[in-house]
């Protein structure tokens, strides 16, 4: 379907969310993800299509996407997104993708984020909160600096216990230090057996968590996956 872009938000220096007005009603669930088709000149080797998921909510009038850019080395379809001017329309496939809240409401949910990850939990916690729905949700959110830290409005008004661990922090950082592992996981608080873990992320971070995780005696059935191929956390 055509989707007119409306505006952009700057959720930190290099992370920004770009909201559109569908010509029709969006059918999702919080947590799929789309195909944007971009139509731009000169277009770089990787074209003029990209996933992203959407990190609006149902209840939202507009659909947006958050996406974070590379200064300098960023491809030509992040270019041509920055240089989109309100009206301009683009194309957007279905929604897909089972990276979604599990039915049975009780089901304790532990959510890692790697970075850029979080966008479906974003979804997720917006959609929650404008629905009144309680879950018992932990987060635990990986960034680089504290600067990548995104969505904290939405992080707490869904009440969630969040923690927010960061690999290179300012002196001045208070939080925690480190990279997720799957120790950082487990630690977060007892993993029972009816619990599912959600991680989102670059892929080779999704792969380690997992196989960490598996390592350390969670189910596989107690996983659930998503990760951004091809996506470079430097
Ligand atoms: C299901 C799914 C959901 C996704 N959800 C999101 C999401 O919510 N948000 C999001 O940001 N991404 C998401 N992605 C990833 C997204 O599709 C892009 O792959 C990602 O954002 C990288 O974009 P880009 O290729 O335009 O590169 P950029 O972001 O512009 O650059 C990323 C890296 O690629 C390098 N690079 C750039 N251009 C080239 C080139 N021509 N050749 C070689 N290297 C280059 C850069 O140096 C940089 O290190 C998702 C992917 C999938 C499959």
């Amino acid at each position: 379907m055509t989707i007119t872009f409306d505006h952009v938000e700057q959720e930190a220096e290099h992370i920004a969310t770009y909201y559109f007005a569908p010509e029709r009603l969006v059918q999702y669930t919080a947590g799929q993800f789309v195909e944007l088709s971009l139509e731009h000149p000169h277009a770089d080797n990787r074209g003029r299509r990209r996933w992203f998921t959407l990190s609006s909510s149902p209840t939202d009038e507009l659909v947006s996407i958050t996406t974070k850019h590379t200064p300098k080395a960023g491809s030509s379809f992040k270019k041509a997104l920055q240089a989109m001017l309100p009206g301009d329309q683009i194309q957007m496939s279905d929604a897909m993708g089972d990276f979604v809240l599990p039915k049975l409401i009780q089901t304790p949910l532990i959510f890692v984020a790697g970075g850029i990850g979080i966008t479906p939990f974003h979804s997720m916690l917006t959609w929650l909160h404008h629905t009144n729905e309680a879950r018992n949700i932990s987060l635990l959110y990986g960034v680089h600096s504290e600067e990548e830290i995104i969505f904290q409005n939405t992080i707490t008004s869904a009440g969630v216990h969040a923690t927010i661990i960061v690999d290179q922090p300012a002196h001045a950082w208070g939080g925690q230090r480190g990279m997720l592992t799957a120790d950082s996981i487990i630690g977060l608080e007892p993993v029972n057996d009816d619990a599912l873990i959600y991680v989102s992320g670059p892929e080779p971070m999704v792969e380690q968590l997992e196989q960490g995780l598996l390592h350390k005696g969670v189910k596989k059935h107690q996983l659930v996956l998503d990760f951004f191929p091809n996506y470079v956390t430097d």
